[in-house]
């Protein structure tokens, strides 16, 4: 677990210095750390270390992990990143506090409606298929700012922005393209008229891309964590 720190450590510094080259403030960016397969004492470690805001991807996993860690859950931002089927609503509407792959307005509709209304709105991304691939989940781009306006709309909920999963590149400049087409789409629906603010984007190996093309909350899992058992 000393691991953790260190490796949270490193990536904070990552984050420092990709914000400068950017001339950007480094609180501008939030680092979400994506526990996916990890157990709840390595969020604890984690935890410990400072670290607030943690992403899982799959709904039961993390809803044990949460029920696990109940102790630490006013402290703690608990963020979806992984796909939802709209059977899995309920509890993800109960127990989360973001999630960042809505990818379709039934399912946002539906968390809307199931948003226990003692608790806050729920934050949501859409989740962008902004690479063009066949398999990757997400809105093509195109049908974005119309679900965006619909999304926007519901009571229990609140839009604050995109999210996308880049097909890998391996420079940099490749790498920065799909981030770029994400930010640029969240300025065109900002100038039609939406107010959000966020651009979850950057994972462990292209969070400096990210970053330089405004990402404000990057994913990392493995330059945290280690390794995954599973993907
Ligand atoms: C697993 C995952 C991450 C973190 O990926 P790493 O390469 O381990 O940093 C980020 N975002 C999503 C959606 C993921 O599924």
């Amino acid at each position: 677990m000393t691991t953790v720190i260190g490796n949270l450590q490193q990536v904070h510094s990552r984050i420092a210095r990709a914000c400068t080259a950017a001339g950007r403030v480094v609180d501008s960016v939030t680092l979400l750390a994506v526990s996916k397969t990890q157990s709840p004492d390595a969020v604890r470690a984690a935890f410990a270390a400072g670290q607030r805001a943690f992403g899982e991807n799959y709904v039961q996993e993390a809803l044990d992990k949460i029920t696990t860690l109940a102790d630490l859950r006013r402290q703690i931002e608990w963020h979806l990143i992984g796909p939802l089927q709209s059977n899995k609503t309920r509890p993800v509407a109960e127990a989360f506090d973001w999630v960042h792959s809505i990818d379709r307005l039934k399912i946002a509709q539906r968390l809307s409606e199931q948003r226990p209304a003692g608790l806050a709105p729920l934050q949501l991304c859409l989740q962008v298929n902004i690479s063009g691939e066949a398999s990757k989940s997400g809105l093509a781009p195109a049908e974005v700012p119309a679900v965006a306006r619909a999304v926007a709309a519901l009571p229990r909920v609140r839009l604050r922005g995109l999210m996308a999963i880049p097909e890998p590149a391996g420079d940099e400049a490749a790498q920065r393209a799909p981030h770029r087409a994400l930010r640029d789409l969240l300025a065109t629906l900002n100038a039609q008229g939406l107010t959000l603010d966020t651009l979850s984007m950057g994972m462990s190996a292209d969070l400096e891309a990210a970053i330089a093309e405004g990402a404000t909350m990057v994913r990392v899992g493995t330059a945290i964590f280690g390794s995954r058992a599973r993907a």
